[in-house]
């Protein structure tokens, strides 16, 4: 996940902005919104172009917490808002870094 990721996370946690969790996920996106939407939003496009956008790897991930193989980063995000519960510093915190230029 890249630094402007991040850094939304960051200021969603400094707003005290509510975090979903679970689904189905409101099809019109509110305040409330999940980690991983919130880094997305705005990016448009295709799914490529979203993940670039976020900085998010397509390659599968093993969860730190559990063990769990997810299929990208993206769900790797999905897993930690949803089954873990993680709010959005601890994402923040836990997320891969992206290399970036
Ligand atoms: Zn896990």
């Amino acid at each position: 996940m890249n630094q402007q990721s991040r850094d939304r996370l960051i200021q969603a946690a400094l707003e005290g902005r509510p975090q979903w969790s679970g689904s189905p996920h409101p099809s019109s996106y509110g305040p409330t919104i999940c980690a991983m939407l919130l880094v997305m939003q705005g990016s448009g496009g295709t799914v490529k172009k979203r993940y670039e956008y976020a900085g998010l790897s397509r390659e599968p991930q093993t969860c730190p917490e559990c063990e769990q193989v997810l299929r990208s980063e993206y769900s790797l995000g999905v897993h930690f808002n949803d089954d873990h519960g993680f709010d959005w510093l601890t994402i923040c915190n836990k997320m891969p870094v992206s290399d970036e230029a």
